[in-house]
Parts: C-alpha cells; sequence; structure tokens
C-alpha cells in the first residue's frame, strides 16, 4: 500500500521563494570589488535572480545549459546559484586558481555556454580566449561604470542585463532529479572529474546540514562562509542559509585576509564560520599579534584538511569558540561526517575531548559508511582497525560527469570509494589516516604530485623524481622535490625550482628540492611515496 503524502519535487526555486517569504528582510552583506559593503536582504537576492533567469532566458539559453562563474563569494554570485539552477540550467563553478590547461579543459568539457565572471578574472579568460570558442558568452559581473576595457567577444554586463528585466517571473517545476550544479575536481591523475548535483541531492543535503548536531544552523545565525562558492557550493550555504533564514556575510576577495576577516565577524556579529584550517591560521595569528579576541563568534565548521590538535585548542581557550571539525568530498556535496559531541561523552576530561576533536567526525542522517580492507572485507567499528572508507547516500555522486562509470570510482554493490583510509570508534567517530591517493593537498587545495613529477622529469638532467607533502605550519602542507639527477652535482638547486615557473600554477611549485643517489621502488618499479614520506617527515622547508 502507497501512502497519501504530496509528491512535490525539493527544488532549489522553493528554496528561494521560502526565505523571500519567511526571512524576507534578512540582510546579506558582500565585498565585492566595486563596493567594500554592499547590504540588501534576502527579497532583493531572489528578486535579482529572478530578473537573472529572464535575462539569461533572453540570451537564448535553454533548461539543461550550462552557465559558469569565476568569481568570489558575494552577492551577485549567490544570485547566480538562484537564478540559474532554479531556472533549470546548470551552475558552473570554476575555481579561478586552476592553471589555465584546466580551466581550458574544464569549460571546454562542461560545454559551458556563458561565463559569469569577476572583473578581476576578466585576464584569465582573455588568456584562453582563443581555445574555448565554443563559449558564447561573458558576463562581467559589475555595473556599467566597473566594466573593464576587454576585447573578449560578446562581453555583456551583469547590472546592465538585470537593469533590462522585471522579476515578474515563475519558476519553472522542474524534475527534482535534473542536474542543478556542476563542480569539477582537480583529477589526482589524469583530468578533473565534474561533479553533477541534482535539485534534489542538494536540497537534501541542505535539510541534513541545519539539523543542530551537524552545522546547527537558525535564523537568529549569522554566517560566514570562507569557503569559496567555486568549490562544492560553499558547502552548501547557500541554500542551508536560505532554508534557515540565517544572515549571511561574504567576503568577496577578501578569503584569505586574517585582519578583514576579524572585523566582519565584528562589525557584523558573525556567530558561525566556516573554512579550512589553513584561513583559521590567518585568522588566529592576527588575533595573536593584535590581542583580538573574537568574542561574537560561537563556532566554526572546519575540514577539507585534517584539523590541527593546536587549533582546536586555541579556538576553545582563548576564544571559547566551538570548532566541529567536518570531512567531506566534493563528491558529497560534501558534508560527510561532523565531529559534534554525543550524549553519554559528557564525562570525557579536557585531554580526551580534545583527542576526540580531532577526529573527522560522526557520519550525519543520510551519509552511510564503511571501512574495507584490501581484500573487499568489512572491518569492525572500533577504532583501530582501518581500511578504505566507502560511502553512499542520497547527496553522494553516482558517476562523474561524461565518464560513465570509467572512473571505477564505485564498488560492485554501488558504494563510493573516497580514497581516503580511515578507522571509526564504536561511538560512529571516524578519523582519516591516511590518504590512498598521493596528491598534496596545500591550504585546502589539490597539488598533484603527479603533474609536478612529470614536469620535473622534463628537466634536461633529471633521471628520476618524486614529489611528497611536508607537513608546513600554514599550508598544511606544501610540495617537496625529490630528484635523482643524471650526474651528481648536475643540477642547481634554484635552476631545478624555476624549472616548474610558466609551467605549473605558481602555488604548486615545490618549497624545497633534495637530490638523492636513487628512490625506493615497489616490485613493479613504482615509487615507493609512503616510504619516502617516512623518510621526509620531519623534513623541514626553507621558511620564506
Ligand atoms: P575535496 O573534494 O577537494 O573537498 O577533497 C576531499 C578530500 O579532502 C577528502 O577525501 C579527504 O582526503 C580530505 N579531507 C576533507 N576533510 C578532511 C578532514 N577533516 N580531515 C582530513 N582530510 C580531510
Amino acid at each position: 500500500m502507497q501512502g497519501l503524502m504530496m509528491d512535490m519535487p525539493l527544488l532549489i526555486s522553493s528554496l528561494a521563494e521560502h526565505a523571500a517569504r519567511f526571512h524576507a528582510g534578512r540582510e546579506i552583506l558582500a565585498v565585492t570589488a566595486d563596493n567594500p559593503e554592499h547590504r540588501y536582504t534576502f527579497s532583493d537576492a531572489v528578486s535579482r535572480s529572478k530578473r537573472l533567469a529572464k535575462a539569461l532566458q533572453a540570451l537564448g539559453l535553454e533548461q539543461g545549459d550550462r552557465v559558469a562563474t569565476i568569481a568570489w563569494n558575494d552577492h551577485r554570485h549567490l544570485e547566480i546559484y538562484y537564478g540559474v539552477s532554479g531556472s533549470g540550467l546548470v551552475c558552473h563553478t570554476i575555481n579561478p586558481r586552476l592553471f589555465p590547461e584546466q580551466l581550458v579543459f574544464i569549460i571546454n568539457h562542461a560545454e559551458d555556454r556563458f561565463i559569469c565572471v569577476d572583473p578581476m578574472f576578466v585576464p584569465l579568460l582573455e588568456a584562453i580566449a582563443d581555445k574555448i570558442s565554443n563559449v558564447e558568452g561573458i558576463i562581467v559581473m559589475t555595473d556599467a561604470d566597473h566594466m573593464p576595457d576587454s576585447k573578449l567577444p560578446n562581453l555583456h554586463c551583469y547590472e546592465t542585463l538585470l537593469g533590462e528585466q522585471s522579476d515578474d517571473y515563475e519558476w519553472p517545476m522542474l524534475d527534482e532529479n535534473a542536474a542543478a550544479a556542476l563542480c569539477y575536481t582537480s583529477g589526482t591523475t589524469g583530468d578533473p572529474k565534474g561533479i553533477l548535483y541534482s535539485h534534489r541531492s542538494t536540497i537534501l543535503h541542505a535539510y541534513a546540514s541545519v539539523a543542530p548536531d551537524a552545522m546547527g544552523l537558525a535564523s537568529s545565525d549569522t554566517i560566514l562562509p570562507v569557503v569559496p562558492l567555486f568549490h562544492v557550493n560553499a558547502w552548501g550555504i547557500p541554500y542551508s542559509a536560505f532554508m534557515a533564514g540565517a544572515k549571511l556575510v561574504l567576503p568577496g576577495p577578501k578569503m584569505g585576509d586574517g585582519e578583514a576577516l576579524y572585523q566582519l565577524m565584528d562589525n557584523e556579529d558573525v556567530t558561525m564560520a566556516l573554512g579550512v584550517p589553513t584561513v583559521w591560521l590567518a585568522l588566529l595569528q592576527y588575533t595573536e599579534q593584535a590581542g583580538k579576541r573574537l568574542d561574537k563568534l560561537e563556532r566554526t565548521l572546519v575540514g577539507g584538511a585534517a584539523v590541527p590538535r593546536s587549533m582546536i585548542e586555541a579556538f576553545h581557550k582563548k576564544h571559547d569558540v566551538e570548532l566541529r571539525q567536518g570531512w567531506g568530498m566534493t563528491e558529497m556535496s560534501p558534508l560527510g561526517t561532523v565531529n559534534a559531541p554525543k550524549a553519554g561523552l559528557e564525562g570525557l576530561s579536557e585531554d580526551e575531548r580534545l583527542d576526540l576533536a580531532t577526529k573527522a567526525g560522526r557520519g550525519i542522517f543520510g551519509v552511510e559508511m564503511r571501512i574495507v580492507n584490501d581484500d573487499g572485507e568489512v572491518q569492525p567499528w572500533d577504532g583501530v582497525a582501518y581500511g578504505a572508507l566507502q560511502v553512499r547516500g542520497p547527496w553522494i555522486c553516482s558517476d562523474y560527469f561524461k565518464l560513465e562509470g570509467k572512473a571505477g570510482s564505485h564498488t560492485d554493490d554501488g558504494w563510493f570509494e573516497t580514497g581516503d583510509v580511515a578507522t571509526i570508534d564504536p561511538d560512529g567517530y571516524m578519523a582519516i589516516t591516511d590518504r590512498t591517493k598521493d596528491v598534496i593537498k596545500s591550504g585546502g587545495e589539490w597539488v598533484s604530485s603527479i603533474d609536478l613529477e612529470n614536469c620535473a622529469m622534463g628537466h634536461p638532467g633529471v633521471a628520476e623524481a618524486a614529489v611528497i607533502g611536508v607537513a608546513h605550519e600554514k599550508w598544511t602542507e606544501r610540495p617537496l622535490l625529490i630528484v635523482v639527477p643524471k650526474e651528481e652535482g648536475g643540477i642547481e638547486k634554484d635552476s631545478m625550482l624555476d624549472w616548474f615557473d610558466g609551467k605549473v600554477a605558481s602555488w604548486w611549485k615545490p618549497d624545497d628540492v633534495v637530490f638523492v643517489s636513487e628512490l625506493p621502488h615497489t616490485a613493479t618499479g613504482k615509487v615507493k611515496k609512503i616510504e619516502l614520506r617516512k623518510q621526509f617527515a620531519d623534513y623541514e622547508l626553507p621558511t620564506s
């Protein structure tokens, strides 16, 4: 017997309608290049999203078409999220820090028809314009007075487009499983892979995120996402904040600036902030030097990379701020676990509490986890046994965009292979012990060791090269290059490092190089990275 409940599709546009009806006057503050303090309300944002939807329709875009963004966190980017997805188009967020070849690959692979771009990223597009000829138009996210002087063909001004439309618009009734947003991971090997979020997965993820033991969002909150809108939808905050009715503070290009973040938190009474460990290091360093305290902040969600114990301690002891660690992936929308305290653990000592807080957290409802050993046997949740972490759930990708199962990312019984190695304790707290991938995570973003090795091997004096991540105070990890020269003493340190200039993104360039006579190899001839990591575990990178 079937239940007798309405079958209403879960749509992103219904979040916009909800926010405009129930939280119309809630404020959104944004920092943009043309205005350091732009303020308006949820109602304004939704009205402008509708005008954008109409403008895109007038440009000839049709349901399912991809509209890309290359932009910081600001109110226009938020409007694009709703105007694009709400009207049945697919919002493809692009990381502006990618190297030009990756940008070209991603834009062409996604078949983006239009790109919305912050004025400061226009030069990025100018540099690759002849390689993305399928893109029909560029919309610069500014007003007519601040339009850049660019020769890019078919350039539009965002504010002019919106100015030509009214907000008299009805969101279309879409299939809840229709694609809503697209985000590429920077591939560890080979090309980046696209994750195609649906309306349904996005709404379910938002429901799960606002729950008390997840992000715990309420209409009384003021949220500062220091996670970029160009990476995994800023951990879904544009959606969950609209669901909860929480005020949004969008830092624009000020993401890495500890002082600016502090000022925003203080001036706007921010109660909840989210980011990767690196941004919080910058903030903590600033508060330490300036003798400031985070009086208004109540809690932070920190994830994307392992969170150091010292950071959890600093937030807790110096600022009385609860730091919740989260773990997730682009493929998971991204939320998988959150480290919230649990009933029954009240008796833990201060030290035990801190130890627990260093773990990635408990699975939130909607995410199932299991760990399996090399033989595919499911391991116990005893906090000791470790294995490859596999997950499944309604906001976890079932495949990559246009790869049709070729990525080998899923098990035969439908679980997604995270590529992480983990333990899970009897209380359900998961801890990442290692990665099966060899990529390096610098400031919350991937650096591909294989790409760097390939580049190094292009140097005429290099016989063999390996790149590993070495712990770094600010960036979590930085790449260390290990080189076997063709001739002993045949390469100067500086010339080896300068070799990467212009060949890889500048922030990928290894921090240092070590010359060795040979690299350890497995039986099949692969470099044994684990051994190298052990050997160089205490390696001190140059501080400059
Ligand atoms: P991304 O898809 O770029 O967000 O990267 C996802 C990966 O980041 C995961 O597979 C983990 O390897 C890593 N990661 C995310 N959160 C954590 C965490 N709390 N601790 C350790 N690693 C993490």
